[in-house]
């Protein structure tokens, strides 16, 4: 039975240009394995809908999400979101990008205790610009529409990224419905952090006990909380083999902080909705597999 809906769009990998610096088959290469590797049919792999301009302007300025739309962004712009050189598909790939995210809040509101986006965390954005591989930010986008419904009054934004998430910090700034917290690499990019509602900082070369004995403190710490929905950026990018992080994870390590998330969520029965995140490893099958523990895991949460 197929109880974790996983949204999967093929323009996650085709709408970014192959000559890019940015591993764009990593969404195809975890796509196909997750289909090989999900034996009993516990995914549920479901297409995205596209995002639309109103939802999205819940969080960003009308001025950056229409010269976005249109194509117009400066060089500039598009030099600091990165993944260039852009082809005109980018736009309907980062609306599906919003829209799986969306459609995967739309399922743990509607009972479902987990779901996922194969896509997305794109939390270096800001509201009137993109940065970092991310040009909307869907989490602060699925915050503020899940506000908008009854029953939903408080969230935490759980970002296990090896990067900060300097845009949601930025934009839940005067906001406490939205508790942000973020446990990244002290020295990696963003290099002017923003102020989370609580940062945890690694040293380079921080490997998997301490990293996760962190974690374990940081998640005892939020069980006194009210919190209504948890929205869990679940980059892998802590990988030793990451291109882009600095700290020394290994593949269990990483499996046992999903673990950790899940049992803590488990506890006080809390929706969950995963944005997939960074992951830039060399050889890119390591970050493939990071991902597959994840999404099998969430699967197994699911039943
Ligand atoms: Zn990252």
């Amino acid at each position: 039975m197929s109880c974790f809906p996983l949204y999967y769009h093929p323009l996650y990998s085709e709408g970014l240009d192959r000559s890019s610096r940015f591993p764009v088959d990593r969404y195809r290469l975890l796509a196909d394995r997750l289909s090989v590797l999900d034996l009993d049919g516990k995914i549920d792999t479901k297409l995205p809908r596209l995002a639309t301009r109103e939802e999205i302007l819940l969080v960003h300025d009308e001025d950056f999400v229409d010269r976005f739309l249109s194509g117009a962004l400066s060089e500039k712009e598009v030099r600091r979101i990165g993944l260039r050189p852009w082809k005109k598909e980018i736009v309907p790939r980062t609306l599906r990008l919003v829209g799986g995210a969306l459609d995967g809040l739309e399922d743990v509101l509607s009972g479902k205790p987990i779901a996922g986006n194969m896509a997305g965390g794109t939390h270096h954005a800001f509201r009137a610009e993109g940065s970092g591989y991310c040009i909307f930010n869907d989490l602060a986008i699925c915050a503020e529409v899940a506000l908008g419904r009854t029953g939903v009054s408080r969230i935490l934004v759980l970002d296990l990224d090896v990067h900060q998430g300097d845009g949601t910090a930025e934009i839940f700034a005067d906001d406490d419905r939205v508790f942000t917290l973020s446990l990244h690499g002290k020295n990696n990019f963003p290099f002017r952090k923003k102020r989370s509602d609580l940062d945890l900082g690694f040293e380079d070369a921080t490997e998997d006990e301490e990293y996760l004995s962190s974690l374990s403190q940081v998640l005892e710490k939020m069980s006194g909380e009210n919190f209504d929905l948890v929205f869990f950026q679940a980059g892998v990018d802590g990988l030793k083999s990451d291109q882009l992080g600095l700290l020394h994870l290994s593949r269990e390590g990483l499996r046992r902080r999903n673990e950790q998330v899940f049992a803590w969520r488990k506890k006080f029965d809390l929706p969950l909705l995963i944005f997939m995140g960074g992951g830039y490893a060399n050889p890119i099958d390591d970050t493939v597999d990071a991902f597959c523990d994840l999404f099998l895991a969430a699967a197994e949460e699911s039943v």
